[in-house]
């Protein structure tokens, strides 16, 4: 007997896996989902360390075709997301097109079948079309530290939260302020006897406009759809504008920089911690950070930031110019963003990596000359530093649809030219020139470390 060929397989089921996998079956596909865990959520699921929430209003960081009138919050928290997901899936009645506990291992493209042979953990899969829905930021980053191997005590990343492990009267380490870090040390120092916080470069933060929605608001928003739509374009619209900054005249976001000042000058008083707790590059060219409580935690008696650059771990702690004795250490380090794949895919002549040793590039960030059929969500250069990735999501997915559109009315593959390709890219690398994201930071936006 031949093995079934599905219409379309999808790996991961985070906002974007959810969302293939939504549309492409009410388009008519075959649909069969791939996910290494026992449970959907993707980001959602995986980072649960204190404090994580989502930094985009969530009227907005949500799907269009799913509104959720009762966010209890301007910005959800994770477990609401994840939540939110979770309804979505049932809603849609998502779960029993979706193998969990699937862990892909590696895809390959048979030329003489027009179809893709996925490898996983619980045995082959045949589809003629195949979506990478496995996040952007899903692969966490763990420096190189000398020694980091050898600390004594618990050493994990922020994504593999150890909830077994009270930090109650620890001293507890955290390498990294970036977004993540910034939410979770307000919460961690009310409960350690310490948090060293190990910073390498001050982030910018804004403040957060952060409120209840109140049940009034709530009422409104699922008597009269037509409210929630309008709250979710204003929105948009809002975060878009901020886009004239970002790309053409990064010289305007010294406004915002004026207004991260003075909420440090009203927040912190000591001078000589707010020098530490300065940028010194363009704001916008790293991720802005929102925070209420932040500057708050750094100021308690039982925080305090290093600014020298760390020489190694220890069993006892962290050495930088001198040794801190820790109990704890957490790297709130950020992800992989350029490690592509989280498995190996084979094309045409060659594999996914070996295609981009020498950067990331994709036509509009999710098709690859030399993989026919094979679309990435939150592919490269689609990560966004002013507005919802779920916007980004959708946009993705509805390439796709027009995608499954021709292979399902006789197309045999769908593939970009190598040259359409490189002309987008070439086009693309030209106009960042210019843009706050070339004004000189280190950030995941980019390669650089
Ligand atoms: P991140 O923004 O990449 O921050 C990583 C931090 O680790 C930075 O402060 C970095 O310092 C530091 N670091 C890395 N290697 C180091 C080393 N060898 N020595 C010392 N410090 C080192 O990571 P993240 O905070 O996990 O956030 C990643 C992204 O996830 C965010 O930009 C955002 O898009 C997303 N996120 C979103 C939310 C949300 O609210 N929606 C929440 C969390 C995360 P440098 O700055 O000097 O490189």
């Amino acid at each position: 007997m031949s093995e079934h060929i599905f219409d379309i397989c999808i790996v991961g089921t985070g906002f974007g896996g959810l969302c293939a996998g939504i549309h492409l079956r009410s388009d008519g596909a075959d649909v069969v989902l791939l996910e290494a865990a026992e449970t959907i959520g993707g980001t959602w699921r995986d980072n649960t360390y204190p404090g994580a929430a989502c930094d985009v209003q969530s009227h907005l960081y949500s799907l269009s075709f799913a509104p959720n009138p009762d966010w209890s919050r301007t910005y959800a928290d994770g477990a609401e997301i994840q939540a939110y997901l979770e309804g979505v899936t049932d809603d849609h009645d998502l779960r029993s097109l979706i193998r969990f506990g699937c862990r892909v291992d590696r895809a390959r493209w048979l030329e003489d079948g027009d179809c893709w042979l996925v490898e996983t953990t619980r045995g082959p899969v045949r589809a003629r079309m195949l979506v990478g829905a496995v996040g952007g930021l899903s692969q966490p980053y763990v420096p190189e530290l000398p020694g980091l191997s050898t600390f004594a005590g618990p050493a994990f990343h922020t994504q593999r939260w150890r909830h077994d492990l009270s930090l109650d009267g620890l001293r507890v380490g955290v390498i990294g302020t970036g977004a993540s870090a910034i939410q979770l040390i307000p919460e961690i120092a009310e409960r350690a006897r310490s948090v060293r916080v190990f910073q390498r470069t001050p982030p910018w933060i804004l403040s957060k406009p952060d409120r209840r929605v109140g049940a009034v608001e709530r009422w409104v928003y699922r008597r009269v759809p037509f409210a929630l739509k309008a709250r979710r374009w204003a929105l948009y619209l809002h975060l878009e504008a901020r886009v004239v900054a970002f790309v053409m005249q990064p010289r305007i976001l010294r406004l915002y920089e004026r207004q991260a000042a003075r909420g440090l000058r009203r927040s912190v008083a000591d001078p000589d911690l707010r020098k530490v707790l300065t940028p010194d590059y363009r704001l916008g060219c790293k991720r802005i950070l929102l925070s209420n409580n932040y500057y708050d935690a750094v100021q308690r008696s039982n925080v305090h930031i290093d600014t020298q650059s760390i020489v190694g771990i220890v069993p006892e702690g962290v050495r930088t110019d001198v040794l801190h004795e820790l109990d704890v250490l957490v790297l709130a380090t950020g992800f992989a963003a350029t490690a592509g794949l989280s498995f190996e895919l084979h094309g045409r002549e060659g594999t996914l990596s070996g295609a981009w040793s020498e950067g990331m590039s994709a036509y509009l960030g999710t098709a690859v000359a030399g993989f026919p059929n094979f679309f990435a969500l939150v592919g490269p250069n689609t990560g966004l530093g002013h507005s919802s990735m779920v916007f980004m999501i959708e946009s993705q997915v509805n390439y796709l649809r027009g995608a499954w559109q021709k292979l399902s009315s006789g197309s045999r593959v769908v593939e970009v030219r190598g040259e359409v390709q490189q002309a987008f890219n070439e086009r693309l690398q030209e106009r960042l020139q210019g843009t706050v994201w070339a004004s000189g930071c280190r950030a995941w936006y980019s390669t650089l470390r």
